[in-house]
C-alpha cells in the first residue's frame, strides 16, 4: 500500500492554529495590543468597525519592525521574543509562541505598515489568507499599524457563528479594559464606527480604573498592599456595600497580564465573609507580581490561565492581606438588603424621646359600687370612647341594628350606665371577628412564605415569591411583546443611576425592551443612566437592584439558550421584583396572589420551571390519619 501520511501546507495548518488563538473579532484585539505593548509603545490606538467584523486596527508608537522582520513576522513560529525553552521561564513579554499574526493572516485580510525609528522608509504588506499580496517601500512614523479586515472571510462557518454587534464589541470592550488596566503608562484610545469609546491617558493604577469605569469608582476603592519574597500585592478591593449581584469587575493581573483564576478569587471572597449582603460579589483590581520562574503561562493558548508554583501561600497572603486593608478602612459590614422593613423605627418617631409610660390609678374607683351618674372621671371617658368606637363600627352592620336593642336603646339615652354599653361592645366585637373569621378563614399565610388555602378536593400551598415570579413574568412578556399593553409610572424626580460604558452599551441593546416594560430613559448615552419613568409592576427602590440584576444576566447569558431576549428580561426582571419570603400579606393580598396565579397561562410552575404551589386532596390527608 502506498503512503498516505502528508504534511499539511502552511496556509492550512495556520488555519487551524487559528482555530486556537482566534475565536472572535476580540481575541485579535487581544493579540495586536499586546503585540504593542511588547514593541513598548507608550501610545496605542485601536479602531474599530462593525464590532471588528470588517475592521480592527491597531497603531502603536513602538520600536517597529525591519523589511525582513516585518515579513517573517507572519511566519508560524517566528518570534522575536523567545530563542529557547529556558526564555519560556523568564518571560517579560505578553507574546512567545509567535503564533498570533499568522493565525490572523491565514483568516483575514491583513495590512502591515511598520517602520523602524532609524530607518529612513517603512514598509508596507498586504497578505490574504497567508499568501502575500503586495509588499511596498511607504511613508510612515515610527512603530507599527496593523489593520485586519473581514475576519473569517474564508471560513464562513465561523463568521455566521459570530454573535451580534453588541455582544462582540463588549468582549472587545472586556479585552480592552484589561489590557489597558494592566498597563496605565501607556496611553490608550478606543474608536469604534468612528466615534470615540475611550480616551486613556498615561496615568497611574488608580486613576486608570477610574477612567475606566467612571468617576463614581474612586470613592469605592479601598488600597491593599503587601510584599513578601514570594510575591508583591498591590491594587483596590471594592468596599462591601458597592458588592454588586454580577461579578463584572473583578481583575487579577499577574506580572501585567489578566488572568483568571477560581482559586485566588475564592481567597478573595473568604476576606469579605460577613460583609456582604447575600450573592453580592466584591470588585476587585488586583496586581501580582511574582517571579517569573514561579509561573507557567503556557498551559492555555489564550493565556488567561497560570499555574503558580506556590498557590497555597499566595492564597493565604492575598487573603490577609484584604482583610487587613478592610479592617484598617475601617469598613463596616453593610445590613442585609431584604430584612423586614416593618423592624424599623417610623420616620416620625426618630427623633422622639422616649417616654416611660404613665399609669393613672383611680383610687376612688369601686368595682362593686352602683354607678348612677358616671361620678368617677375614668369610667367617664371610658364610656364616651365607647360610643365614639360604636359610631364607627354601626355603619358596617347597619342591616343588624334591629337585632340589637341594646345598642339602639344605650344611643338614645345617654345617661344609660357604661355597664350596658360594655356589654354593647362585647356583642360587636364578637360579631367583628365572626366575620372576619367567616371572610379569612379560608385563606391563610404560613410562616410569610406560603399561602394557604382550600379548594374543592382539599388544600392548596402556594409559595409566595414562586407564584409572584410566575404573575409578573407573563405579565412583562405580554408588556413587552405588544408595546401598547405595557403601564409605565412616571417618577416624580428622574432616577441617576451610573454605570459604566460597557454596562450602558449593554442597556442600549435591550433598551427597546425595557421601554415596552415600562421604562422611560431620559438619557441612556453618559455612564450615567436618567430614568424618568419605571414599570408599574415596580417600585422605584427596586431599579437598581432590577437593572444591575439584569445587566449581569445578560452577560452571563447561555449562547442560544432560551428563545428570546425577551424571555430573559421578563425572566430575569419578574425575579427581581417578585415578592420576597418574609413579606407579611394581608389576607386580601393573599387572595389576589392566589386569583393571580391561576389567571396565568401557566400556573404551575415558575419561569424556570419551579413548581409555584403543591396541592393535598382530602383522600392524601385521609391516608395520613
Ligand atoms: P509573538 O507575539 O508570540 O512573538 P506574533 O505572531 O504576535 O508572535 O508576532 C510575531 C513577531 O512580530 C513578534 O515576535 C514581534 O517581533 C513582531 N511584531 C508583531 N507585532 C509587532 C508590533 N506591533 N511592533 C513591533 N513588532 C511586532
Ligand atoms: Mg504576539
Amino acid at each position: 500500500m502506498s503512503d498516505i501520511i502528508q504534511l499539511l501546507p502552511d496556509h492550512v495548518a495556520n488555519q487551524i492554529a487559528a482555530g486556537e488563538v482566534v475565536q472572535r473579532p476580540a481575541s485579535v484585539v487581544k493579540e495586536l495590543l499586546e503585540n504593542a505593548i511588547d514593541a513598548q509603545a507608550t501610545s496605542i490606538k485601536l479602531i474599530i468597525k462593525e464590532a471588528g467584523k470588517t475592521l480592527i486596527q491597531v497603531i502603536d508608537d513602538g520600536v517597529g519592525m525591519s523589511v525582513t522582520d516585518a515579513r517573517l513576522s507572519f511566519e508560524r513560529h517566528a518570534t522575536s521574543k523567545i530563542k529557547s525553552a529556558e526564555d519560556l521561564f523568564e518571560l517579560n513579554t505578553k507574546g512567545f509562541r509567535g503564533e498570533a499574526l499568522a493565525s490572523i493572516a491565514a483568516i483575514a485580510h491583513v495590512e502591515l505598515k511598520t517602520k523602524q525609528e532609524s530607518d529612513e522608509v517603512g514598509t508596507d504588506i498586504k497578505i490574504e489568507g497567508s499568501e502575500v499580496a503586495a509588499q511596498e517601500v511607504c511613508v510612515t512614523p515610527k512603530g507599527t499599524s496593523i489593520s485586519v479586515k473581514n475576519l473569517f472571510y474564508n471560513i464562513p462557518a465561523r463568521r455566521n457563528f459570530l454573535k451580534s454587534n453588541a455582544v462582540e464589541l463588549r468582549h472587545i470592550i472586556d479585552e480592552f479594559h484589561r489590557v489597558a488596566m494592566a498597563h496605565p503608562f501607556i496611553r490608550f484610545d478606543m474608536y469604534h464606527n468612528g466615534s470615540e469609546v475611550f480616551n486613556l491617558p498615561e496615568t497611574n493604577d488608580r486613576q486608570r480604573i477610574v477612567n475606566i469605569f467612571g468617576g463614581k469608582t474612586n470613592e469605592k476603592l479601598v488600597p491593599i498592599k503587601e510584599e513578601t519574597d514570594l510575591v508583591a500585592i498591590s491594587g483596590f478591593v471594592g468596599k462591601p456595600e458597592y458588592a454588586k449581584r454580577s461579578r463584572g469587575e473583578q481583575f487579577f493581573f499577574v506580572n501585567d497580564r489578566f488572568i483568571k483564576s477560581p482559586y485566588l478569587n475564592h481567597a478573595v471572597n473568604s476576606a469579605f465573609e460577613g460583609l456582604l449582603k447575600d450573592k453580592a460579589h466584591p470588585s476587585y483590581f488586583i496586581y501580582l507580581k511574582v517571579d517569573p520562574k514561579s509561573i507557567d503561562i503556557n498551559i492555555h493558548p489564550t493565556k488567561t490561565e497560570i499555574k503558580f508554583e506556590d498557590e497555597h501561600a499566595l492564597y493565604a497572603m492575598l487573603r490577609s492581606t484584604i482583610k487587613h486593608s478592610l479592617g484598617q478602612f475601617n469598613v463596616a459590614p453593610v445590613l442585609d438588603f431584604n430584612r423586614d422593613a416593618s423592624m424599623d423605627t417610623p420616620y416620625e418617631y426618630k427623633e422622639k424621646v422616649v417616654q416611660p409610660p404613665v399609669i393613672e390609678v383611680d383610687r376612688a374607683f369601686n368595682p362593686f359600687k352602683e354607678e348612677k351618674t358616671g361620678a368617677s372621671t375614668s369610667s367617664k371617658n371610658y364610656s364616651s370612647f365607647k360610643k365614639e368606637s360604636t359610631g364607627s363600627w354601626e355603619g358596617l352592620y347597619a342591616g343588624l341594628e334591629s337585632e340589637m336593642p341594646s345598642s339602639s336603646a344605650s344611643e338614645k339615652n345617654s345617661d344609660f350606665s357604661s355597664v350596658e354599653f360594655e356589654s354593647t361592645e362585647v356583642t360587636s366585637s364578637f360579631f367583628e371577628t365572626e366575620k372576619k373569621k367567616i371572610e379569612h378563614q379560608s385563606i391563610y399565610q404560613l410562616q410569610k412564605k406560603y399561602i394557604v388555602t382550600t379548594i374543592k378536593s382539599g388544600l392548596v400551598i402556594v409559595n409566595q415569591n414562586r407564584a409572584h415570579q410566575r404573575v409578573l413574568y407573563e405579565e412583562l412578556l405580554r408588556s413587552i411583546t405588544m408595546a401598547s399593553s405595557s403601564v409605565s409610572q412616571q417618577l416624580l424626580f428622574p432616577l441617576t443611576l451610573s454605570f459604566s460604558k460597557k454596562e450602558v452599551a449593554l442597556l442600549e441593546t435591550v433598551k427597546e425592551q425595557l421601554e415596552n416594560a415600562g421604562f422611560v430613559f431620559a438619557d441612556l448615552t453618559l455612564g450615567e443612566v436618567q430614568i424618568t419613568g419605571i414599570p408599574a409592576v415596580a417600585t422605584e427602590k427596586e431599579v437598581s437592584v432590577l437593572l444591575e440584576q439584569l445587566l449581569s444576566d445578560l452577560e452571563n447569558e447561555v449562547p442560544d439558550s432560551g428563545f428570546s431576549q425577551t424571555d430573559l428580561l421578563a425572566k430575569s426582571m419578574s425575579k427581581s421584583i417578585a415578592i420576597r419570603t418574609g413579606v407579611e400579606l394581608t389576607p386580601e393580598q393573599q387572595q389576589y396572589m392566589v386569583n393571580s396565579l391561576f389567571a396565568c397561562t401557566e400556573p404551575t410552575i415558575t419561569p424556570d420551571n419551579k413548581p409555584t404551589f403543591i396541592t393535598f386532596t382530602v383522600d392524601e390527608i385521609d391516608k395520613k390519619f
